[in-house]
């Protein structure tokens, strides 16, 4: 009895050991299929996990996706299937009952009896009544039969995460199409837009062509147009009234032009037939030549334009000077077109390029006028945009798009800072290349009056001082082809030497340099013996009236403010050295400064210039001459021109530039 149940005790025993070993290989199981994720990979592992712990002939799993029947097996064999060939799958599909089959291989001579049956089972993977997949594990050894009781709470588990799988792949599968569609459709709509480009392109080309071969037909009888009643105002005999009509002809014909020019620079640039075209040139007198031409313009409307250059700023570079021009004149005239009261400044500076031979010119111009909203301050570089009250009314709106194509394509840029009611700042940086001494030696100068000295003059001693190779080289270009002697010193230092041992009779005085400035030499050299007779001219470029007052207490004689005009130099040596020159016209200096530069007169204090007016009204020498004397300080060619009149007693020159202006 105690035996009985002491041996039934040992079978539970046993069995309870089974069960337990089973459960931990189904756990083991379910761990090796929870390690991957991807339909493939799940399926790959689930099949040799099975295979590994239960062994067997083959392994194969069937499913649907969609509708549609996959295969594979163990041994990697996978497929699509046009329906299940296999007969008891099908069935387990149908019926979602798990089948088992039973192998007898009794005749097999090799096998021992234990080995002579197998089975094959074959089991739905369900999630509650749906079926996701049918597993098929061939010839199972007999001796796993009591672990079927257990493979259900695996194959549960299995078909959970094949479920799982399966949505991931089809949604993914859909991602994938939407994509691939998405990128169809991109495709044909990027293909679409460069045909729509192309198409654009050539047609914008044929525009522009034609624009610009318009502009130019209509250029040439616009001139004639204003050529003709420029003749018609000139003539004594029209009324007062035909005069008025001419005027208003005249400017409207102007305003016209403008247009034309803009919209043919314009048309030019969008049919790419704009090239720059670098040369070397002197930036120095295009600088002054626009600066001159603009005066007159912020005159008329009170406004003070000045320009203000930084020590470093080249006389000589390379870059294409006619588009440079052309930029400045927009902007300099844009901020005179804007501004109602106050300044306009052009400054100008330099910055290191990373190229040596070249330079980052900084040209900006500041005014005081009406101001761009931000939000408008990108717009007005895109053409015929005009912004602010009246914009309209003073110009095309070409402009700046023009600026700032010519700045481009000079490879530079163009930006703006600008504050309702105060002002506006437009900067340009462009990169230019510096040019060597030859190169500026070979730049034609232009017309110039003087082509030589007159007979039996003494040989005239002039000291050039300047720390930049160029502010020499310009001065020596304009007076060695004269005949005269010339030395050079780069500080004031070289300049006191130089004077001791060689005693010229004048010094062309640079202000800023390193070593010893021109303020300082100027009191050494005028504090020797002879320095008192030595005429020192002080080349600057500050605009400041109150560095000029010093210059001249400390002993300068006289001022001339860079970029200077060539003329500027020759009408001081002769107010100061009695110099005679021989001019193109072979008339003697008085006759040549016959005629005035109005837009110079303009510049001087207007309290200055109606002195002089009274004086010449009452014909008054004495007192114009004292006059005059004090413009010489502000303006040397001007007081020498006016000299002229007093001395030639044409007053009545005197008269009307004042009241031409
Ligand atoms: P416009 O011929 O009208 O002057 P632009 O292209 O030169 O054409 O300038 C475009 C617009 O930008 C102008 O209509 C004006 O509204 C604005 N603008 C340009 N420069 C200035 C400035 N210095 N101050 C204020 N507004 C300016």
């Amino acid at each position: 009895m105690v035996n009985d149940e002491l041996e039934s005790l040992k079978q539970r025993a046993k069995k309870l050991a089974m069960e337990k070993s089973y459960l931990q290989l189904i756990i083991q199981l379910m761990g090796r299929i929870s390690t991957v994720s991807g339909l493939e990979n799940t399926i790959d592992n689930l099949l040799h996990a099975v295979i590994d712990v239960l062994g067997g002939a083959n392994l194969i799993l069937y499913y649907k996706i969609d509708e549609a029947i996959f295969y594979t097996d163990v041994y990697g064999k996978k497929q699509k299937l046009e329906y299940i060939d296999d007969q008891h799958v099908a069935q387990v599909y149908q019926s979602g009952i798990h089948i088992e089959c039973e192998h007898d291989f009794k005749d097999t001579q090799l096998l021992s009896v234990e080995f002579t049956k197998a089975y094959t089972w074959i089991y739905p993977l369900k999630v509650g009544n749906e079926i996701i997949g049918v597993i098929k594990m061939e010839s199972l050894h007999i001796g796993m039969r009591d672990l079927y009781a257990h493979l259900p709470i695996f194959f549960n588990y299995t078909a959970l995460i094949l479920k799982n799988e399966i949505l991931g792949y089809t949604r993914l599968q859909q991602i994938n199409q939407q994509l691939q569609q998405e990128i169809i459709h991109r495709k044909q709509i990027e293909k679409d837009l460069r045909q729509a480009k192309t198409v654009a392109e050539a047609a914008n080309q044929a525009k522009s062509i034609f624009l610009a071969n318009m502009s130019h037909e209509l250029r040439t009888p616009m001139n004639a147009v204003l050529g003709f009643s420029k003749i018609m105002q000139n003539d004594p005999d029209i009324s007062a009234s035909q005069r008025q009509n001419l005027d208003i002809i005249n400017r409207s014909g102007s305003h016209l032009l403008n247009l034309i020019n803009d919209i043919l620079d314009m048309a030019k640039i969008e049919a790419g037939r704009i090239v720059i075209e670098p040369e070397p040139f002197d930036l120095g007198e295009l600088i002054r030549d626009i600066v001159d031409m603009m005066r007159e313009r912020a005159e008329n409307k009170h406004l003070h334009l000045f320009h203000e250059e930084s020590s470093e700023f080249p006389r000589f570079i390379e870059a294409d000077p006619y588009k440079l021009r052309q930029i400045l004149i927009n902007l300099v005239g844009n901020a005179i077109k804007y501004t109602e009261n106050g300044r306009v400044k052009l400054r100008l500076s330099t910055k290191a390029h990373s190229e040596t031979d070249k330079t980052w010119l900084i040209c900006e111009v500041e005014d005081s006028g009406t101001g761009i909203e931000l939000a408008d301050q990108n717009k007005i570089f895109e053409p015929f945009i005009q912004v602010g009250k009246n914009s309209s009314q003073k110009g095309t709106g070409l402009g700046l798009p023009i600026t700032k194509q010519y700045v481009h394509l000079m490879g530079g840029s163009i930006s703006v800072r600008s504050e309702i009611n105060k002002g506006s700042i437009f900067r340009i940086e462009l990169p230019v290349r510096n040019i060597s001494e030859t190169e500026i030696m070979a730049i034609t100068p232009p017309q110039q009056p003087v082509i030589g000295l007159a007979a039996n003059q003494i040989l005239y001693r002039l000291l050039i001082v300047d720390d930049h190779i160029e502010g020499r080289l310009l001065l020596k270009k304009i007076l060695q082809p004269l005949g005269f002697q010339l030395r050079e010193a780069c500080n004031g230092l070289e300049a006191v030497e130089i004077f001791q041992q060689w005693q010229p009779h004048l010094i062309w005085m640079d202000i800023r340099m390193p070593i010893m400035d021109g303020i300082e030499a100027t009191q050494k050299i005028k504090a020797l013996p002879n320095g008192k007779n030595t005429i020192i001219v002080a080349l600057t470029a500050s605009v400041f009236l109150d560095q000029r007052e010093e210059l001249f207490t400390i002993g300068v004689n006289a001022f001339i403010s860079k970029p200077y005009r060539i003329d500027e130099i020759f009408t001081c040596l002769h107010h100061y050295l009695n110099i005679e020159f021989i001019y193109q016209s072979t008339e003697p200096v008085s006759n040549y400064a016959k005629c005035i530069p109005l837009d110079c007169f303009k510049r001087l204090p207007m309290e200055l210039q109606t002195q002089l007016y009274n004086a010449a009204l009452e014909l008054d020498i004495e007192q114009s001459l004292h006059i005059i004397d004090q413009i010489k300080k502000l303006d040397i060619t001007v007081a020498m021109i006016l000299q002229c009149y007093v001395e030639q007693m044409d007053f009545q020159a005197i008269l009307d530039v004042y009241q031409q202006k």
